[in-house]
């Protein structure tokens, strides 16, 4: 039997090329090893401020460019966090084994607190409590995550060993799985990490067209100021992004030209222009039939939710029979 990987989705329909190399791809290839589910995180969403009128179609357009991007569910759980409510049931129930300085040494809630000064609410600080109560619910073996990640999975292994330690072996200790590829896909800034917030990225549905307006400005090697100058890939993040998107022969042809000039940084942005659209292509057609298919996405969530309960109520029973509540 496959071992349980759980992954938690933000819900936005805004995904970029950065959260499909970092993660989507990634889970993708995961599926053959482990047993996936994947859940869209519409409670930890909460903790921001965040418009009450868009909510529900920003959770479907999560799962609409996500199922488009490959996460196919045919072959793992696909469900919402709000609908299946032990999430927040085993979450009280680890706040009363997670130590308060525990939570306020987390970076993300430090760095958070910073960002949302006017809403640092007690949600934002037991932020990884609900996390480990989604991982750890359906007893996940790993948690594939970018390095920010990781401190948060090393509580929920912590928070596992509370638990165990007090009420007896219930849970065990998730490992983190870091894509050795794509982890950290800078902007087109190449400056900070390509994010929805900062503006520097290219979106997984945007139009060929889009997709040339955004690269065509991209920064490349700084030290690269003619055309006849000759360039270094090493530090340019357009040949990043040709690593993770263009075929093996383009990656050498740029890897050698730039060095000696033999193309421009406008060839070199054409030929990723051509990768990422035999990429990004398939998805957008397949986010498009799903678009035109209405209902479609709401059915896949409510098997998904079906299927995550059933296993949640059977880890619940557990749960509740150790702490002397059944
Ligand atoms: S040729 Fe390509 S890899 Fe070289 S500096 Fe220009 S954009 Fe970067």
């Amino acid at each position: 039997m496959k071992s349980p990987l759980f992954s938690g989705i933000q819900p936005t329909g805004t995904i970029h090329i950065g959260n499909y190399c970092g993660a989507i791809r990634n889970w993708v290839r995961l599926l053959d090893t482990y047993d996936g589910i994947f859940c869209i995180v519409d409670y930890h969403a909460l903790t921001v401020a965040h418009d009450v009128s868009t909510t529900r179609q920003r959770v479907v357009d999560a799962a609409r460019v996500n199922i488009a991007a490959g996460l196919d569910p045919e072959k793992c759980v696909l469900f919402v966090q709000s609908r299946v409510p032990e999430h927040t049931e085993l979450a009280w129930i680890l706040n009363t084994v997670t130590p308060m300085g525990d939570l306020s040494r987390m970076t993300q809630f430090k760095e958070k607190s910073k960002q949302h000064e006017d809403n640092i609410n007690a949600g934002l600080f037991s932020y990884p409590v609900l996390q480990a109560a989604d991982i750890l619910l359906y007893k996940a073996g790993a948690v594939p995550v970018g390095e920010d990640q990781i401190q948060h999975i090393e509580l929920t292994r912590e928070v596992a060993r509370k638990f165990n330690a007090r009420f007896g072996e219930v849970f065990p200790e998730p490992a983190h799985l870091v894509p050795k590829e794509g982890a950290r896909i800078l902007g087109l800034d190449g400056k900070a990490k390509m994010s929805k917030s900062l503006g520097n990225y290219v979106g997984l549905l945007e139009s060929p067209e889009e997709t040339w307006k955004k690269l065509a400005p991209a920064v490349t090697d700084e030290n690269r100021k003619r055309r006849s100058d000759p360039g270094n890939p090493e530090i340019c993040n357009l040949y990043s992004l040709h690593r993770n998107f263009s075929d093996d022969e383009t990656i050498a042809t740029v890897d050698r030209e730039c060095r000696v000039a033999g193309i421009g940084c406008v060839d070199c942005k054409k030929m990723l222009h051509r990768s990422l659209s035999a990429t990004l292509e398939p998805i957008r057609e397949r986010a498009s039939a799903l678009e035109a298919t209405p209902g479609k996405v709401e059915e896949i969530l409510d098997h998904g939710a079906k299927q995550a309960k059933a296993r949640a109520e059977r880890t619940m029973e557990e749960v509740r029979r150790a702490i002397g509540v059944r």
